[in-house]
């Protein structure tokens, strides 16, 4: 045999090799790469270390924001291969807080309905921010109304927990702060408000989960609709100061908070971003400027 046929035998057992120690049902499957929703045992990451507002992975399919649509992502509780929810754009300035209860969009609610004031924090339960706005909460006295997400809670319970036991009122967030959640079918949202409600009265048992708040604000009339057959009705809120954005410093949060609410405003916080250093030091501003002002708190 020629030393060139030699070489051609080589690499023909070496592509018969090859091919033996890669068999085609052994390469990694197209499942393993697409994202699926998290639960509690893929190890979800505490939510403040998540980077889903980073801006850099924003889902090609995220809606663009709209007036007031600012609502936070999701930090991401699972594995790198779970997509991190896309933030939306930077909010435009906030209306002042509507005299009509339900003038938030698609006839969702965005005042209190009378002179109180709520403060509503989302994205949570977080095992690092979560604590420190119950403490908070509990000396000021204050109840509020916390939006969760599903996955979450199921990883949290005992903060879910913790939040029912202090008297706060309970918010769906939607399992994994899907923002096309209002597109799916109404079958889909359907399952994904209730494995949502699931996992908070779980951790919660006889818990009262009243109201549905969309990811990011992007509400359609079919998720409202589903939402309400539920038992929840659709929050939205007045304020919203991007806490959610490391970017956004304490004094921005304070002032915006300040500057633009009014009796019966809604005001939207976060307890479940990365870093809520800034929004907790605002806070303690908010409560100390509201008191001045004289506003009383509700819980919705
Ligand atoms: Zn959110």
């Amino acid at each position: 045999m020629s030393r060139h046929k030699l070489g051609i035998a080589a690499a023909a057992a070496l592509l018969l090799a090859l091919a033996w120690v890669w068999p085609e049902g052994e390469r990694p499957p197209a499942s393993a790469t697409t994202a699926t929703e998290p639960t509690a045992s893929a190890s979800p990451a505490p939510a403040s270390e998540g980077d889903g507002e980073a801006g850099d992975t924003a889902e090609p399919e995220a809606p663009a924001s709209s007036a007031a649509e600012s609502d936070a992502p999701a930090s991401d509780p699972a594995t790198s291969s779970t997509p991190s929810p896309a933030p939306s754009d930077p909010p435009p300035p906030v209306a002042e807080p509507a005299a009509n209860t339900y003038d938030g969009p698609l006839g969702t609610r965005n005042h209190t309905g009378d002179d109180r004031v709520a403060l509503t924090f989302d994205d949570g339960p977080s095992p690092e921010w979560t604590p420190k706005v119950l403490d908070m909460l509990r000396e000021q006295g204050v109840k509020a109304t916390f939006c969760l997400i599903g996955a979450y809670a199921e990883a949290y319970p005992e903060l879910v927990a913790d939040i029912a036991r202090e008297g706060h009122t309970l918010c769906n967030h939607s399992w994994f702060h899907e923002f096309d959640l209002g597109k799916q079918s109404e079958e889909e949202i359907r399952s994904n408000l209730q494995r949502t409600n699931d996992a908070i009265t779980k951790a919660a048992p006889g818990a009262e989960v009243k109201y549905f708040r969309h990811a990011g604000g992007q509400w359609t009339d079919r998720a409202i609709a589903v939402a309400a057959d539920m038992g929840m009705e659709s929050l939205h809120w007045t304020v919203d100061p991007s806490d959610w954005d490391n970017r956004t410093t304490e004094a921005e949060i304070r002032d915006h908070v300040l500057d633009r609410s009014g009796p019966g405003a809604i005001v939207l916080l976060h307890d479940g971003a990365s870093n809520q250093k800034d929004m907790c030091g605002a806070l303690e501003s908010i409560f100390a400027e509201f008191s001045r002002r004289g506003y009383t708190y509700t819980a919705l």
